[in-house]
C-alpha cells in the first residue's frame, strides 16, 4: 500500500537515494568480479573499489588507506572500541572512557568489555546533552585505553566539543574514536583538525544503503582483525567486499558532501520553524542544545502522555516519527539520552523526535505541528496524568 507519508525519521535511516541506486545496480551489472581475482573482471572490481575508498577518505579528510570497510556503523563502533581495548590491556591499560548518551553500538560494547575485566567510565552530559571537555579531561587516567564520544547525537542531536576533546587525547596520548554516524555527510568532518584517531560512518543515514559503512583509523594506530579470513581490507576485516552497497554508499557520500551547506541550511530552516511551532505547545519542552545541533533534529518532550501512543495517532495521521532512537521504541523502557539530561521517566516517556533533511518541506513541517498538536490535546484529554496535573494534584515537570 502506498500512500503518501510525511517522512520525519531521517536518523533511524534515510531512503536511499537515485543515485545511489544507479551506483548500486551499476555495479551489479559491471563490478561483478571478486576484487581479489587476478583477472580482468576482478581487476576491475577492485579499481571501482579503490574509487570508493578515496571518495570516503576525502569526506572526512583521511587517507584511503586509513579506511576500512564495515558492514555499517555498528561493526565499525564495535572493532574500534574491542581493537583499542584489547591494545590498551596488552600495556596493563584496561581503562575506557565514554559519554552517557552513546548509541547502544557503542555502549553495549563497553558493557561487554566491563564483563571481561575493563573499567568503563561514563562521563556525564549537561542539561543540553553536551559533553564536558574538562569532564572528559579529569577522566583520563595513566591507564586509560581509549576514549568513545560521538560527533553528535542521535536521539537530541546534540553536537560534542569533538576538535577539543581530541585536542587533551592528543596531549595525553589516549586513542580517540568518534561514532560520526549522525555527523557523516550532515556536518563538516577532518579527522586531523579534529584529532580523530578511529571515526565510525554508516551508509544509510546519508542516503546510501544498509549494510554498508565504515570505520577510519589513523596511520599507525593500531586495528586488529575483527573478522579473520582472507586478505580483504588489509588484513583487518576478512570477506568478499559488498560492492554494490560500498558504491552505493561512496555515491551518496559524495552528493551529501557536495551540498551539504545547502542541505544543511535547508533543514536548519525547516527544525526552527517545527521547534517554533511545538514550543507553542503547553508543558512541551525542547531536549537537546537549542543552537549545537544537528540540522534536522527535532526532540521534544510533552508532558502528561506516552510517546508510544502519540507516534501511532501521528502515523494514522501520516507522519512517520520516531519517540527517541529506533532501537529503543518499542522497548517500554525510557531513553538513557532523556535520562542522562535530566528529564524524570515519567516525562522521558512523553518523547517525540522528529528529523529532517533536504527532501522535506516547510508544508511538512506545518502539517506535523497541526497534527502533533491536536494528537497531544487528544491524548492529554484521555489521559489520568494530566487530568490530576490539570487539577492541581500533581506538579507539572515542565512548566
Ligand atoms: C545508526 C547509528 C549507528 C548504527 O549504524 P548501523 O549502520 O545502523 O549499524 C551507530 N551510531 C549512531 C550514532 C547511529 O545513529
Amino acid at each position: 500500500m502506498e500512500h503518501a507519508m510525511i517522512y520525519a525519521d531521517n536518523a533511524a535511516t534515510t531512503k536511499t537515494s537515485a543515485a545511489a541506486r544507479r551506483a548500486m545496480l551499476d555495479a551489479m551489472e559491471r563490478f561483478w568480479g571478486n576484487p581479489s581475482s587476478l583477472h580482468s573482471p576482478g581487476q576491475q572490481a577492485k579499481e571501482a573499489l579503490q574509487t570508493a575508498r578515496d571518495t570516503v577518505a576525502k569526506a572526512i579528510g583521511a587517507q584511503p588507506r586509513e579506511i576500512y570497510f564495515t558492514s555499517g556503523g555498528s561493526e565499525a563502533d564495535n572493532q574500534a572500541i574491542v581493537s583499542a581495548a584489547k591494545t590498551g590491556a596488552r600495556k596493563g591499560k584496561k581503562h575506557l572512557i565514554t559519554t552517557a548518551i552513546e548509541h547502544h553500538a557503542v555502549l553495549h560494547t563497553m558493557d561487554q568489555l566491563s564483563k571481561e575485566g575493563f573499567e568503563v567510565t561514563l562521563v556525564p552530559v549537561d542539561a543540553s546533552g553536551i559533553v564536558k571537555v574538562e569532564d572528559v579531561a579529569a577522566s583520563i587516567r595513566e591507564d586509560t585505553a581509549l576514549v568513545s564520544v560521538m560527533f553528535a547525537n542521535n536521539e537530541i542531536g546534540a553536537i560534542q566539543p569533538i576538535a577539543e576533546i581530541g585536542a587533551v587525547c592528543r596531549e595525553k596520548n589516549v586513542p580517540f574514536h568518534v561514532d560520526a554516524v549522525q555527523a557523516v555527510g550532515h556536518l563538516p568532518i577532518d579527522v586531523s583538525a579534529q584529532n580523530i584517531d578511529m571515526l565510525s560512518l554508516s551508509g544509510h543515514k546519508f542516503h546510501g544503503p544498509r549494510g554498508a559503512g565504515a570505520l577510519y583509523v589513523r596511520r599507525g594506530a593500531p586495528l586488529l582483525t575483527f573478522i579473520h579470513g582472507g586478505a580483504q581490507e588489509a588484513g583487518r576485516r576478512a570477506g568478499t567486499e559488498n560492492l554494490p552497497a560500498i558504491l552505493g554508499m561512496a555515491t551518496a557520500l559524495e552528493d551529501s558532501c557536495a551540498h551539504m551547506e545547502e542541505n544543511a541550511a535547508h533543514a536548519a530552516k525547516l527544525r526552527d520553524a517545527l521547534i517554533d511551532g511545538l514550543s507553542k505547545i503547553p508543558h512541551s519542552a525542547l531536549n537537546g542544545d537549542r543552537e549545537r545541533r544537528l540540522p534536522g533534529n527535532v526532540n521534544f518532550c510533552f508532558e502528561g502522555i506516552e510517546g508510544e501512543s502519540l507516534l501511532l495517532l501521528l502515523d494514522d495521521k501520516g507522519i512517520a516519527a520516531s519517540s527517541g532512537s529506533a532501537c529503543t521504541s518499542g522497548s517500554l523502557d525510557p531513553s538513557h539520552v532523556l535520562l542522562a539530561i535530566g528529564r524524570p521517566h515519567e516525562v522521558a516517556h512523553g518523547s517525540l523526535r522528529l528529523t529532517l533533511d533536504q527532501e522535506n518541506t516547510m508544508e511538512d513541517v506545518e502539517a506535523i505541528i497541526k497534527a502533533t498538536t491536536e494528537v497531544v490535546n487528544y491524548l492529554r484529554d484521555m489521559s489520568p496524568v494530566w487530568k490530576a496535573l490539570q487539577r492541581g494534584e500533581r506538579n507539572y515537570v515542565i512548566q
